[in-house]
């Protein structure tokens, strides 16, 4: 009986790994210059990491694939990367050696969503971390390298879209405002805004089932609420980007899903034909009690993360190739199974002197052969006659310009390394 891929998850095939390779090398390559180093946590944690008990909690339980393992211990594949990096800098003391811990990760989330284009149910993310400190500066940066990361990868239709929650004070008093304000259209909101009306009156602001909602679009903005000491932080962290020369857009009605947020949430958004909702690449902000109600010490952090699927899918819209898939060097066409292991001996030092090079493994004959090498692109054939044996030699033809020449066995690698270079 074949078996399929689970119900919105995919395969990433051989013909398309490279795409996932590239996108990721140059991930790594610009968060270097950031002084920002890796992290990297297990895909399943205690549900309580994800599912807190506190008001802060978000995750909505039916959005996540919680389980209990053979010990019955309650566990949660990770739907997001932040509470589980923070589950570690608390549990590892990171901030007893470090005053801000600047982190990055790269991996599978999952979420039980419904399957779409760009929405998937395992789906890849790469987020950074900067936890310990609460710096206008640090802010700044975070969204300075999200837009010189999109810049890098060469995407031109997209914005980054900032906005302010305020301190916990002004964030309080525009919660209380959303409420009295979402109140009296209790009954016409969605199942799961119903729910969030006293909890988490902010995420009833971004709800997925109904945004043309009349109270949605009417509903008043956390700019009308920030207290003095917020606003300056705000101004503060415009300031660097100005400075910075950073295009941005003040969204005054953006809050983000994520409820622990506070100061500065952004978002980056891909204007991008056909992409409809899913043209959010990525998006952070700002939280100062996530730390501490996972056991850690008072300190607030400020993280983002991208959606990698979706920058695969903005880059192919845009006809980006990050990088092309490496051809090899040389196919080595054999033409009798006697004289094979001098093949294997060729390729083996071919390899060690670090070309790519292959053969033949499936009892082809020459014109079989000669087929694969073509498909493959090879730069050159090697070709290893009975005769070419005899003589100590190989026939070594580049496929671009047809000349042809033999090559003592012994002078191959040299003869590699004067014609591809390497
Ligand atoms: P979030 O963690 O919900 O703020 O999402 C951050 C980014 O991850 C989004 O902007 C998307 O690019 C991506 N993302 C979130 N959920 C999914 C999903 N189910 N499938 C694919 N990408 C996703």
């Amino acid at each position: 009986m074949a078996v399929n891929k689970v119900k919105g998850t995919y395969d990433v095939l051989p013909s398309e790994s490279f795409r996932w390779q590239a996108l990721e090398e140059k991930i790594r390559s610009i968060l270097a210059l950031y002084n920002i180093k890796e992290m990297r946590t297990p895909i399943m944690e205690y549900s309580e990491v994800f599912h807190r008990q506190s008001e802060l909690s978000d995750m909505v339980t039916k959005e996540t694939y919680d389980f209990d393992d053979r010990g019955d211990r309650k566990l949660t594949l990770r739907p997001e990367g932040t509470a589980g990096i923070i589950r570690s800098y608390v549990e590892n003391k990171l901030y007893a050696t470090q005053e801000l811990e600047k982190v990055y990760y790269i991996g599978p989330n999952f979420r039980y969503e419904r399957p779409q284009k760009g929405r998937y149910r395992q789906f890849f993310q790469f987020g950074v971390e900067a936890i310990g400190a609460l710096d206008p500066a640090l802010d700044a940066e975070m969204i300075i390298l999200s837009y010189d990361f999109i810049k890098r990868l060469g995407l031109k239709g997209v914005s980054v879209r900032i906005n302010t929650l305020g301190d916990d004070e002004s964030r309080k008093t525009y919660q209380e405002a959303l409420i009295s304000h979402f109140e009296p259209h209790k009954d016409t909101l969605c199942e799961d805004c119903q729910a969030r009306l006293l909890k988490n009156p902010l995420r009833i602001l971004d709800c997925k089932v109904d945004q043309t909602h009349e109270a949605i679009i009417q509903a008043p903005t956390p700019q009308d609420y920030l207290n003095e000491s917020s606003k300056a932080y705000f101004k503060q962290v415009l300031s660097h980007l100005t400075a910075a020369k950073i295009h941005y857009e003040i969204a005054p009605r953006l809050v983000r899903g994520l409820d622990y947020y506070s100061h500065i949430v952004f978002e980056i958004e891909a204007d991008i034909e056909g992409f409809g909702a899913q043209n959010v690449l990525g998006g952070g902000g700002r939280y100062q009690k996530l730390v501490k109600e996972l056991g850690g010490p008072d300190l607030g952090g400020i993280g983002f993360a991208f959606g990698m699927e979706r920058l695969l899918m903005a880059l192919e819209a845009e006809n980006i190739e990050l990088a092309v898939e490496k051809p090899l060097d040389a196919f080595i066409i054999v033409f009798n199974e006697d004289i094979r292991p001098k093949a294997t001996q060729i390729l083996y030092q071919l390899r060690q002197a670090n070309y790519i090079a292959d053969m033949n493994y499936t009892q082809k004959a020459f014109k079989g052969q000669l087929k694969q090498a073509l498909r493959l692109n090879a730069k050159y054939l090697i070709i290893l006659g009975d005769d070419e044996y005899q003589k100590g030699v190989v026939a070594i033809k580049n496929t671009a310009t047809e000349v042809q020449e033999e090559v003592p066995f012994s002078r191959i690698a040299h003869y590699f390394k004067e014609n591809v270079g390497k």
